[in-house]
């Protein structure tokens, strides 16, 4: 197979105005409007670089002959609904949950999914050849502005949720946007279901003055504050482009992002009367448990939301979801989507009548480590073939999906290449914490004597 040279997992994502310069978006762009054709939406984050990037893109696309619509500065998930329904093709400028600095490019087909392998390299091999359709001056075509979509987004969210039910629970949620693409949505949403809501960081802001567009823990801590001061029923907080959604209870414990996979995957297969859900090779056991429990059936891809959610459109998959939080609802975005996810979580606080942590200590309990280590890009592959073979020789059951996946008997260990760093990802899930731990640092191990050897 060849090797990509610009796009990642999904899309390009470099510094703003360096690597990502305008010459660099609208050359990429006019690619892809080459390839596609029609009429394409495009969309972006709150960051600085956005509006820059993408008038570039809107003028690479209008050379390339398509038509073009701007839906302005809204999440990620948005412009996904948005090409879904209306449009042959959609351009997302963002750098998901990555530093100021950073901007990117993700390209999506007619169904709102990432684009695939070969579309990847089709668009970069025109880029490379610097020869993408340039269409003559009568055949260039219009450029449309549309800001209501973001209504009809969250419209389109809450009737997905029992909206009554929610409504009088009047929960308090503290909501932190992160002053990303979620401020344009989330506080409006809460508003719609009812909520009694509290805003952090809801002001557009492409420097984050509030916090890093990460949510993780150590991101988190203003929010674990308010909700623990105000007495909150949950706190709610985005990424920089408003795709993941992370929990905190009522107790100011930060919720991890596979826990609200299992509660909601609970909840999706009890009212559906089980159904197919996908997954990837890196998420816990909890996910197959709920599903035993629950008439579910799971599938795997290896790591990366564009490709559980192009499964779930190819198998007409109920639900599905990763590690980190994003959840993905096919029947509404075939990607990982914040404010379905957040609104879902409400609708079973509101009617298992449970508080948060209560409905996350019912969860089957395992513990994951997470570790990862520096490997120099070019001996990853043999790396990993020497750990293969070392495990398959020990008589572990191994699974290949994704690098290499372990299955012990005191739990399983997952050792992936990254494909956009030089390093490797080691996790590993077990029913005690202490086996974790080693597990971790068995997976580990096993790439430090390898890549010791060159
Ligand atoms: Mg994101």
């Amino acid at each position: 197979m060849s090797k990509r040279r610009l796009f990642g997992t999904f899309g390009v994502r470099r510094v703003a105005n360096e690597v990502l310069s305008p010459e660099f978006a609208s050359l990429l762009a006019a690619s892809y409007g080459s390839l596609v054709g029609g009429r394409i939406a495009v969309g972006g984050d709150t960051r600085t670089s956005t509006h820059m990037i993408k008038h570039a893109i809107i003028a690479g696309l209008l050379s390339s002959g398509c038509e073009v619509v701007d839906l302005g500065i809204l999440p990620t998930p948005t412009v996904q609904y948005a090409v879904r329904n209306y449009y042959d093709g959609g351009i997302i400028i963002t750098a998901s949950h990555n530093p100021p600095k950073y901007n990117g490019i993700k390209f999506v087909d007619e169904f709102g999914i990432g684009i695939d392998r070969n579309m990847d390299l089709a668009v970069e091999e025109l880029y490379f050849n610097k020869n993408p359709k340039r269409v003559s001056w009568d055949n260039i075509k219009l450029l449309y502005q549309e800001d209501k979509i973001i209504d009809e987004y969250i419209n389109e969210v809450i009737k997905r949720v029992d909206v009554n039910a929610i409504k009088k629970a009047k929960l308090k949620v503290v909501v932190d946007c992160g002053s990303g693409a979620g401020c344009f949505t989330a506080p409006y949403l809460f508003e719609k279901l009812g909520c009694e809501i509290i805003t952090l960081n809801a002001q557009a802001d492409g420097h984050f003055p509030g916090r890093n567009p990460e949510p993780i823990e150590a991101n988190l801590q203003d929010l674990i504050k308010m909700v623990k001061e105000l007495g909150a029923d949950v706190g709610i907080a985005h990424d920089g482009d408003a795709d993941r959604t992370i929990f905190i209870d009522e107790k100011g414990n930060f919720i991890p992002g596979d826990k609200t996979f299992a509660l909601v995957e609970k909840q999706m297969l009890k009212d559906n009367n089980g159904g197919l859900i996908v997954t990837t090779v890196a998420t816990s056991t909890a996910i197959y448990d709920i599903a035993n429990e629950y008439n579910g059936k799971v599938i795997t891809t290896a790591v990366g939301d564009l490709l559980v959610a192009r499964k779930l459109h190819e198998e007409g998959g109920l639900f599905g979801g990763e590690e980190n939080g994003g959840l993905i609802f096919p029947d509404f975005v075939y990607g990982r989507d914040a404010a379905l996810s957040a609104s879902k979580v409400l609708e079973v606080i509101v009617k298992e009548k449970k508080s948060l942590s209560k409905l996350i200590e019912e969860l089957p309990k395992y513990y994951n480590e997470k570790m990862k280590i520096e490997c120099l890009d070019d001996i990853k592959e043999d790396v990993l073939k020497k750990i293969s073979k070392e495990v398959l020789t020990l008589g572990f059951k191994v699974d290949t999906t994704d690098g290499v996946k372990i299955f012990k008997e005191e739990g399983w260990v997952i050792i992936r290449p990254s494909g956009t760093e030089p390093i490797f990802r080691c996790f590993a899930e077990s029913k005690s914490e202490e086996t974790a731990k080693e597990m971790v640092k068995w997976g580990i191990s096993l790439i430090e004597k390898y890549k010791g050897e060159y």
